[in-house]
């Protein structure tokens, strides 16, 4: 089968391959189309608009930055909207907020085709292995057929139901989940060194106790080191969803102190300069507000 492919990013790139691999065809976008050269030396074609990925009844998989670059993917002048055709699919698999994706499923519905949501936990090591967790909700006959390319693309699919803005709903809740470990973690090892702690002991001994989590393990290593370069994944992403988790959160009537706390964080670092660097690199600021110096940016 030939499915669609957008967004060629740090995300994009391993899951396009992954598709690939797994023996599907692949017709490619991106806004800068050098990165697409591995997977044209694959196999794959490389297309001219993101409308001529999308073929009558087809399936197109989106991976982009934010709301702003899927609608233009979908909307804009040269989107897949029009061009899917009766049937078709749009499997959109960005970090966008859920009020984005109910319009988006909305817009597709009125057109005939459908529009399942499926963002996912992973870096882009795990993105690489396919070994991607996936949130997946939208029409259940379109979550059938989308299933093949998801499990090529991840280690295990969750169903979430019928309504696409529940994928994106708990990935936001996932993502304020890891935005607040990062900071607890940064304070954490923080509060050890100013008591003259070695930050890395601080990690190993948490991580080996009460807190034996991968992701603790992994970020703690990172924020102990202060090793933020190169980006799994960029700050400026990380605030990206700060704001979409309080977006959600003011649209639910629901205070949310920790996340706001946290975007101050992650705007501050912004401001800083730090946007290209890991979203772990909040962890800096944490280190600055205690009068700690940082040493210069280590790269792993
Ligand atoms: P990335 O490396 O910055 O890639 C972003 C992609 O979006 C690129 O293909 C970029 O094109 C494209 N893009 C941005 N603005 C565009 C626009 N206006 N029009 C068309 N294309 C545009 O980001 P990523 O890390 O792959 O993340 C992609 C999505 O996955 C985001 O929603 C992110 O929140 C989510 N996510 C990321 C991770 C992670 O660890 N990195 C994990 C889970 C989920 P160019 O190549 O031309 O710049």
């Amino acid at each position: 089968m030939d499915i669609g492919f957008i967004g060629l990013g740090s995300m994009g790139r391993g899951m396009a391959a992954n598709l690939l691999r797994a023996g599907f065809g692949l017709r490619l976008w991106n806004r800068s189309p050098g990165k697409a050269q591995d997977l044209v030396r694959d196999g794959a074609r490389l297309m001219e608009h993101p409308r001529d990925v999308a073929a009558a009844s087809g399936m197109v998989v989106t991976m982009l930055s934010d709301d702003a670059a899927l609608r233009e993917v979908v909307q804009g002048e040269h989107g897949i909207g029009r061009q899917l055709g009766e049937g078709g699919i749009h499997l959109s698999m960005s970090t966008v907020s859920p009020q984005t994706a109910q319009e988006l499923a909305a817009l597709h519905a009125a057109r005939g085709t459908h529009y399942v949501a499926a963002p996912v936990f992973g870096r882009p090591d795990a993105a690489a292995a396919a070994k991607l967790f996936v949130l997946c909700a939208g029409p259940q006959a379109a979550r059938q057929a989308v299933m093949p390319a998801l499990q090529a693309m991840g280690q295990r699919v969750f169903e979430l139901g019928d309504d696409a803005a529940a994928a994106n709903v708990l990935k936001l809740s996932g993502n304020f989940m890891l935005m607040a470990a990062i900071e607890a973690l940064a304070e954490a090892i923080t509060l050890g060194e100013r008591y003259g702690l070695p930050r890395e002991r601080t990690v190993e001994v948490l991580t080996q106790s009460i807190l034996p989590a991968p992701v603790m393990v992994n970020y703690g290593r990172q924020i102990a080191q202060h090793s933020y370069q190169p980006a799994g994944f960029k700050l400026s992403l990380g605030l990206k969803d700060a704001d979409l988790v309080l977006g959600a959160a003011r649209k639910a009537a629901m205070p949310m102190p920790l996340a706001q706390l946290v975007q101050g964080r992650l705007l501050s670092a912004l401001a800083c300069q730090r946007g290209d660097m890991d979203w772990s690199a909040a962890a800096i600021g944490v280190s600055e507000d205690a009068g700690l110096s940082v040493p210069p940016a280590k790269h792993d």
